[in-house]
């Protein structure tokens, strides 16, 4: 029996799925709570948004997006490593399962720069593949505390 004012969430991060302390919601959609391993989480409440296209916005925009999304593509960077970066999201995406960029780089491994893989998520994001459905202050990386993102493909992707 959950307390309807503060309804279970669920740590978001791949493998987790704690359920967390003290819920609250915050600013930006957000509900924050405590996980046991991820300390201060943030998930995206609903999770998933309708992906209908918002009033005035058309399936020619979709499209117009994605042709941008699509000349994100950073010519300095490997195009290699960018096609297959592109491809495993892409896959990870369909799958449905919540994942990070650290599965990412997991099968693909880093590419020259990182700030690479930052680029290939948001370009995957504009073009309506993933969305966020949470993040955590990356427990792992003490020199950057940098934010880690938890991605889902979207409803469209998922069900592609
Ligand atoms: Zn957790």
């Amino acid at each position: 029996m959950g307390n309807e004012k503060h309804p279970q969430i669920r740590c978001p991060i791949p493998k987790c799925g704690e359920v967390l302390r003290k819920p609250e919601r915050v600013m930006g959609g957000y509900s924050m709570g405590i996980c046991p391993d991820h300390k201060k989480v943030f998930v995206k409440t609903p999770p998933f948004k309708n992906i209908t296209p918002p009033e005035g916005q058309s399936m020619d925009d979709g499209r117009r997006l994605r042709d941008e999304g699509m000349a994100l593509v950073n010519e300095h960077e490997d195009p290699a490593w960018q096609d297959e970066a592109d491809r495993v999201i892409r896959e990870l995406a369909y799958s449905g399962v919540a994942f990070t960029a650290q599965d990412l780089t997991n099968r693909i491994g880093m590419p020259t720069r990182p700030n690479a893989v930052g680029a290939r998520f948001s370009a995957a994001a504009r073009q309506g593949i993933i969305e966020d459905v949470g993040y955590a202050q990356s427990t792992r990386a003490a020199r950057h505390a940098s934010r880690m993102l938890v991605w889902r493909g979207t409803i469209e992707a998922r069900t592609h």
